[in-house]
Parts: C-alpha cells; sequence; structure tokens
C-alpha cells in the first residue's frame, strides 16, 4: 500500500511547504519513520544515501514544534556543510509554520550565533564540537529538549565524535525523544543506540542492498605514476557535467586540484584545513555550476547533497566499504541517475573486491580509453 503526504495527516502549513518543494509522494524511509516519530518513539532509520533521511526526521519535527520560544529539537549532524544543509531544507519544511531553525558550526563567529540564540530558535541543527562549546558557555540550553536528532550517525562515529555526543546527550531531558539516521549500521552505532534509545523502533530499508541500484559503478586498473593521464582521459571521454572526485588526503587534494586547473579543468578542491569561509565559498561555485569538479576529501563532502551531480570520481580508492557507499552516494540521488568510477592501482585491488562483496554492489571493469579514443570526441 502506497502512502501518500495526506495519509500524514500533517499540518497545512507543512504540507503545503512540503508541496512547494516539489515533493510529491514520501519516500519509503518517510512513509515509515514519519508516523513513529510523531507518535513520539524513538526511531533508528537506516536507509540508503539519497533517500530522504533528511525529511523523514526534519518533517515531524517542524510538525511537533510549537510556539514556545526555547530550544525543541537538536540535531547534531558530522560536518558544518551538513549543518548547514540539513538547516536549508528544516528551514523549508517551517516556512509557513514559521519555526525557527538555526544551524551552528564551527569556524563561524560565535559571537554571531550567541545573538541569534537569544532570539527564541525552536530548533538548532549543529556539529557536535560546536554544540559542546555554547553548552559549556551557557548560550544553549537543552534542559527543555523534545526531541534528540543524530544525523549520519556512523560518519559522526567515524570522524571521532562519540565523546561529544555522549557529553552532550547527557545535558538533555532522560525522557526526550531520541531518533538516530544513518546509512549503514555498523557495532558502534548499535553501541550508541542501546545506550540512548529506548525501545526504538527499527525501520530499514532495502536490507542488504547499500548502495543505489540508479548508480552504475565502474573499475578502471590504472598504474600509479599514470593515474592523473588516466583521469584526464576519463573525464576527457566521459563528459563530466558536475562530478565529485575524491583523494585521500588533503594535499593529494591541493595537487590534483592545480594539476586539473593547469589543463584547463574547471575545478576546485575541498578539504578540512581550508577556513570555513573558503570552505562556502568553494560549495557555493559548485552548487551555482561554476566549476564542474570538485576535489575533496571524504571528510569534506560528508552528507553533501548537491543536485544533479552526475559523476563520482574515486581518483583514490576508498580505505572501507561505508566509505565507498557514502561517497558514490553524492550521485544518484532522489531518483537521478549516477555515475561512479573508481580507478585502482594493481595493489589495491584486493580492497576492491573486499568492497565489492562488503557491500553487494557490482562494480564492473572498463578500461582507460585511448589518446586516439579521447581525440576522436
Ligand atoms: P539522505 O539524507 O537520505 O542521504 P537527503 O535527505 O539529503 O538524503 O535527500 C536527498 C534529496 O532528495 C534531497 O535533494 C531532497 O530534497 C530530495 N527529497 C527528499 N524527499 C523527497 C521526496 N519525498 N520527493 C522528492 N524529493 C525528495
Ligand atoms: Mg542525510
Amino acid at each position: 500500500m502506497m502512502t501518500t503526504f495526506l495519509d500524514l495527516n500533517l499540518n497545512k502549513k507543512v504540507q503545503q511547504a512540503i508541496s512547494d518543494m516539489g515533493f510529491e509522494e514520501p519516500s519509503p524511509i518517510q512513509a515509515q519513520c514519519i508516523p513513529l516519530i510523531l507518535e513520539g518513539l524513538d526511531v533508528i532509520g537506516q536507509a540508503q544515501t539519497g533517500t530522504g533521511k533528511t525529511a523523514a526526521f526534519g518533517v515531524p519535527l517542524i510538525e511537533m514544534a510549537t510556539n514556545a520560544r526555547h530550544v525543541q529539537s537538536l540535531v547534531l549532524t558530522p560536518t558544518r556543510e551538513l549543518a548547514i544543509q540539513v538547516a536549508g531544507e528544516l528551514r523549508k519544511i517551517a516556512r509557513y509554520k514559521r519555526v525557527r531553525t538555526l544551524p551552528i558550526y564551527g569556524g563561524q563567529s560565535i559571537g554571531h550565533q550567541i545573538k541569534a540564540l537569544q532570539q527564541g530558535i525552536q530548533i538548532v541543527i549543529g556539529t557536535p564540537g560546536r554544540v559542546l562549546d555554547h553548552l559549556r558557555r551557557g548560550t544553549l540550553k537543552l534542559d527543555k529538549l523534545r526531541t534528540v536528532v543524530l544525523d549520519e550517525a556512523d560518519e559522526m562515529l567515524d570522524m571521532g565524535f562519540i565523546d561529544d555526543i555522549e557529553t552532550i546527550l547527557k545535558e538533555t531531558p532522560a525522557d526526550r525523544q531520541t531518533l538516530l539516521f544513518s546509512a549503514t549500521m555498523p557495532p558502534e552505532v548499535k553501541r550508541l543506540s542501546n545506550k540512548y534509545m529506548s525501545n526504538p523502533k527499527n525501520v530499514t530499508i532495502n536490507r542488504g542492498e547499500v548502495t543505489v541500484p540508479l548508480i552504475d559503478q565502474v573499475y578502471y586498473k590504472v598504474l600509479e605514476r599514470n593515474k592523473l593521464e588516466s583521469l584526464c582521459r576519463i573525464i576527457d571521454s566521459e563528459d563530466v557535467p558536475l562530478g565529485i572526485i575524491f583523494c585521500r588526503t588533503k594535499r593529494g587534494v591541493d595537487e590534483l586540484t592545480e594539476a586539473l586547473i593547469s589543463r584547463g579543468y574547471m575545478a576546485d578542491g575541498l578539504h578540512g584545513d581550508m577556513s570555513q569561509a573558503q570552505r562556502d565559498r568553494v560549495m557555493k561555485k559548485f552548487r551555482n555550476g561554476e566549476i564542474e569538479m570538485l576535489v575533496a576529501t571524504d571528510v569534506a563532502a560528508r552528507g553533501i547533497d548537491v543536485e544533479n551531480v552526475t559523476h563520482v570520481i574515486n581518483y583514490d580508492i576508498p580505505q572501507d566499504p561505508e566509505s565507498y557507499v557514502h561517497r558514490i552516494g553524492r550521485t544518484g540521488r532522489a531518483g537521478k541517475h549516477g555515475l561512479a568510477l573508481t580507478l585502482v592501482t594493481p595493489r589495491e585491488f584486493k580492497l576492491l573486491k573486499m568492497i565489492e562483496k562488503e557491500t553487494k554492489a557490482k562494480i564492473v571493469p572498463r578500461e582507460v580509453p585511448s589518446l586516439a579514443d579521447v581525440a576522436e570526441r
């Protein structure tokens, strides 16, 4: 049976906002999670990347928000970019209901955030480090919190936020509602849910198949010394309108960005050593289509949802299956097709096979185009 947004009995203002956003039907994770969350239950939502997990908690958070001018919900996200993105989506859902949302994250003036918090914010979306900072200063109070959301929980734990998260949870009322969303469910996430959630309902969509079928997955065998040349030939033969290229290190990002720019590609880099202002500028250019290729480390690209990303290229193969799933999940979003290309050197071949086995994905081999192939285009 198909659930519609009407079946969810939402407030008219929320309903209108969702329809303005162009959402016609709830995605499966939304159809299943929204009623449970509205009932006040703790929920663990697990679904592939790009399946609408943000609105799965965002819609009920806004629906349940009252006029009371204190922080009612807190959403924790692994990165600054994601905090901004989630806040943006919640703001759209809250448009007619006038629920006040605020992203708080490191790298932005804390004074500005303190002022904003004094305005009676109802939903805070933040990174664990900055949320903790505000808690310690007494500029954020969570004593009347109703719901806490751990978004992209697997990534937050990967990034070493476990202590921060536990400290923050201890500052919230014991009878709060706790929601946890994740694309993967590694043991650390299970442990966190056992410890901090009460009788959570599990909603798992597409069990056993972690990557999205709309993403075609390909690998190229390349030699380490030919990687740059191979990448350029692949880009030239593929025609990449909007792509994200992943490198293992920050230095690798800088070097590859330089190399691509000097060869005339519209590229720019993104990694954790850049200032927040720089990162925001690059993301803006990427969203506007001013650059065609974003070269990034894992950390910088976590959770990012940019419309119409057509290609994800693993210039350096990810070190584990979870990272692979997250990287390629930057494409093939919201029902669109995507292509994930992975460069593999001979000594990384075993790693590729392990990723393929763990993710149950089909990653098919393809030859690096010859110079002649590229010249023909
Ligand atoms: P996830 O957190 O699962 O990776 P997101 O919440 O970032 O996915 O959603 C991916 C994209 O799908 C976003 O651009 C979002 O606006 C869009 N989206 C979410 N729900 C719907 C829906 N019901 N109908 C159409 N598009 C949707
Ligand atoms: Mg998400």
